[in-house]
């Protein structure tokens, strides 16, 4: 059995997975620090953490309600940073579930064994910025060049592939123009789908980005529209 470890449980989602009901599982830490992270508290290392949730634990709950639910979902921080992570993934498609992973793309050669392996049905992939270092290093805090050629790597990667494959940005006005965005939908040329996320103040990383004021839904409909001329599917998802 994995020996992977979850941070928590969202027992039932019914967004997590487009049009299946999925469990949600949460794991602790990030090599990203992106100081509008909605998971803060994933990502901080707590003083006092609450304990684990164990594989076994997991499984148990899972066959239980396989009735119920549909999907796995696994999210962070970033779960690719766990070694486990295909194995645990081996355990859910073992017992029928559609899978889906939230990435920020630093690990392609994960991504790559587990999709290679039919593990995944569904990879969400991060694009915090456009593709340049120095852009890309300011919004996530803190970047290798080697995490910038692997985010580099996952999306073409992800472009390949015959499974659901997502590209997402959240918004920050602070951090990105309309025309970064577009730029960004420019790199992603080809891709099926493109969400863009608006900007959630009410928790973040960095307190001072609390004091940060969204783009309002028409300029999200702006930005969405001008994307539109390089990928297939563009969706957004408001406050
Ligand atoms: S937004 Fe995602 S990639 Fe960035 S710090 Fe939070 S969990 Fe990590």
């Amino acid at each position: 059995m994995s020996e992977m470890k979850f941070a928590g449980i969202m027992k039932q989602s019914l967004v997590d997975y487009p049009g299946k009901v999925a469990a949600v599982l949460f794991t602790r830490g990030c090599n990203f620090c992106c100081p509008f992270c909605h998971n803060a508290h994933l990502v901080i290392k707590p003083h006092n953490p609450p304990p684990a949730l164990e594989m076994q634990e997991i499984l148990t709950f899972l066959r239980k309600h396989s009735g119920f639910l549909d999907a796995v979902v696994v999210s962070g921080g970033e779960p690719t940073l766990y070694p486990g992570l295909p194995e645990a993934f081996r355990e859910f498609k073992a017992l029928g579930y559609f899978t889906k992973i939230d990435t920020n793309g630093t690990n392609p050669t994960m991504l790559k064994q587990m999709l290679d392996e039919g593990l995944l049905d569904y990879v969400a992939m991060d694009v915090k910025a456009p593709l340049e270092f120095k852009k890309y290093a300011n919004t996530v805090g803190s970047l290798t060049s080697g995490e910038f050629f692997n985010v580099r790597n996952s999306i073409n990667l992800l472009r390949q592939v015959t499974v659901r494959a997502e590209f997402r940005t959240t918004v920050v006005p602070s951090l990105h123009s309309e025309d970064d965005i577009v730029e960004i939908a420019r790199y992603l040329k080809g891709s099926k789908i493109y969400t863009l996320q608006q900007f959630n103040p009410s928790v973040t990383l960095d307190a001072g980005f609390g004091n940060v004021i969204p783009y309002s839904r028409d300029q999200m409909q702006e930005i969405a529209q001008r994307c539109r001329e390089y990928i297939e599917e563009i969706k957004t998802v408001n406050l």
